[in-house]
């Protein structure tokens, strides 16, 4: 009889066990199924990327083969592989808010707001560069054209083209992709 009862509060103990598992777990996981990503979540994804630091300003020599593992399909198609997104596409061509502009595959300090201009050529474009470190060149003559091109001074990463048909009081136009930029909204 008291191996009955033994058995029995054993039963009666898992039971309960199981209940409160299951009641625990099921409102955890259909939440976050159905959450929609927040920006604390997006910066979370963001932090996967190991090299990417907005105070870190130590020149990166990453192959292109880890790039891969971190950046997005689309990122690393212009950074890595010189890709260019159509025109008036991108999600800065028109863009005005005041803030800054930061590489999206390492972080480094690029552009701010304030040396953004109205250009008709569909691309973010900008007459300065943030610090003499934001932006380094190299000569593109891909395509027949004799162009320079723009790469981000800490990761090498290609960012879009320099041309002398800027506004003053520079006379520079920085040709950007979107897609390598990060804005950041001043407070
Ligand atoms: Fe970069």
């Amino acid at each position: 009889m008291r191996t009955y009862f033994s058995l029995l509060n054993l039963a009666v103990i898992m039971i309960f066990v199981i209940g409160c598992q299951s009641k625990g777990s099921a409102p955890f996981q259909s939440e976050k199924n159905i959450m929609p990503m927040s920006n604390h979540e997006k910066n979370i994804v963001k932090s996967e990327n190991p090299y990417y630091s907005r105070t870190d300003t130590t020149r990166l020599h990453v192959s292109d083969v880890e790039w891969k593992k971190v950046l997005s399909p689309d990122l690393y198609a212009v950074s890595r592989e010189k890709d260019t997104e159509r025109p008036f596409t991108g999600k800065y061509w028109e863009f005005s808010a005041k803030g800054t502009y930061y590489c999206a595959a390492c972080g480094n300090k690029l552009f701010r707001s304030d040396s953004k201009f109205a250009s008709a050529c569909g691309w973010p474009s900008f007459f300065e560069q943030e610090n003499l470190s934001s932006v380094v060149y190299q000569s593109d003559n891909a395509y027949g054209m004799n162009r320079t091109e723009a790469l981000c001074g800490r990761c090498g990463g290609h960012l879009g083209h320099l041309f002398d048909d800027g506004p003053p009081p520079t006379g520079k136009r920085y040709c950007m992709n979107s897609i390598c930029l990060d804005f950041e909204a001043a407070n």
